[in-house]
């Protein structure tokens, strides 16, 4: 079985990633995360006596450590999926995206480099550097405008998509330099059991449950291509085993909503699974004045991974916001937790004193 250094393993898609890998015995993982505020070693903790999974607190732009990481575990492959993710978080402080999207990419890129000219074939020829990205690095979609193609031109236009390309721009650089084997997927919107409550659906469920308002930005019509988060991480695991080096694959859901319907929808599930008696969560929604920059539209055309790799997503957006919804309202320790910060204490528990 193969050995993934995976980057950014704590955080949403990387858990589920590293979930479902060591479930289907994908391959065996050692997780680099830094353990930002998005992070959430409790997603793990299921895998705390699994002999095959490795978790080592560190930054992606270490230098030094991810060579002594690379020496030790002689990994087949890096899938990088660190970052700082949060649009809203980028234009209040950019400075932390650039300083682990592009430098943290740029260092690992760096390392692996160095790591991948070293070894011997024909582990050098399996090797890979496989980069997470985001459909925000082609900009803003009109209604009338096709969707984000892997040829249409990068246009970022927040700080956030603006460090995503530009790492993007160095792995696209690292191959076509170095040779060295990478491949790149840029996916849509992804959500599901486990996002931290700063994004749009886990924020939505927790603030109705809280009878909190449920702020939408501008006339709440900007619409975003969703994908359940599995689908992503089989898509990931898909390219990475037969992807075409060098190149670029772009996932999506198939599944363009307005953010207002999303919260349409969320609520008239909580009306049927939680319900408050003579009210509605839907009278919860409060419009706020729109975020600078904000992108319209984004929409994935994905036939590419579909027609070379045979990959479609298997959920669709009803069902897969059932199960999401049905997963916080089950899961009110790991809300409550991850709220009031008692995660951090239990990580201080379980990994600072080993
Ligand atoms: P997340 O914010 O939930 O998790 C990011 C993880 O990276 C956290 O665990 C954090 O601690 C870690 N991290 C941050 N800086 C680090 C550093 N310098 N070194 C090591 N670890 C660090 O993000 P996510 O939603 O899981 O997204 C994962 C990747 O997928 C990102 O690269 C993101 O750009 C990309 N992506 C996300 C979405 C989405 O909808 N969430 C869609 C497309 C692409």
């Amino acid at each position: 079985m193969q050995t993934i250094l995976v980057t950014g393993g704590a955080g949403f898609i990387g858990a589920n990633f590293i979930l479902q890998a060591r479930k289907e015995q994908w391959a065996n993982v050692i997780n680099l995360d830094k353990l930002t505020y998005a992070s959430n070693l409790q997603n793990l903790a299921e895998l705390e006596t699994d002999p095959n999974y490795h978790f080592v607190q560190g930054d992606i732009g270490n230098f030094e450590l991810i060579n002594y990481l690379l020496e030790q575990y002689q990994p087949d492959a890096i899938l990088n999926f660190a970052a700082e993710s949060h649009v809203d978080r980028s234009i209040l402080n950019p400075h932390d995206f650039i300083q682990t999207n592009v430098v943290g990419t740029f260092q690992l890129l760096e390392a692996s480099r160095l790591y991948w000219q070293k070894l011997s074939s024909p582990k050098q020829q399996q090797f890979r550097f496989l980069h997470v990205s985001t459909d925000e690095v082609y900009g803003s979609l009109q209604p009338q405008d096709p969707a984000f193609r892997e040829d249409t031109p990068y246009a970022p236009n927040s700080p956030y998509a603006a460090s995503k390309a530009s790492s993007d721009h160095f792995v696209r650089a690292y191959y076509h330099t170095y040779g060295l084997p990478t491949l790149t997927t840029n996916c849509s919107n992804n959500y599901g059991p486990r996002q931290f409550p700063e994004k749009l659906i886990p924020l939505t469920i927790l603030n109705a449950l809280d009878q909190q308002p449920l702020p939408i930005y501008g006339d709440g019509q900007n619409i975003r291509d969703w994908l359940y988060v599995t689908d992503h991480c089989e898509a990931i695991y898909l390219v990475l085993q037969q992807g075409k080096v060098g190149e670029t694959y772009n996932i999506g859901g198939l599944d363009e909503k307005a953010n207002l319907t999303v919260v349409e929808k969320i609520c008239a599930i909580l009306d049927d699974l939680a319900p408050k008696s003579n009210v509605h969560y839907s009278s919860l929604i409060t419009f706020v004045k729109d975020r600078p920059g904000h992108d319209r539209r984004y929409a994935i055309d994905c036939s590419k991974i579909h027609q070379d790799l045979g990959w479609k997503p298997q959920e669709n957006f009803d069902s897969g916001l059932l199960k999401t919804v049905q997963w916080y309202l089950a899961n009110s320790v790991w809300v409550e937790q991850v709220r009031s910060g008692a995660y951090k204490n239990w990580l201080k528990q379980n990994y600072e004193n080993r």
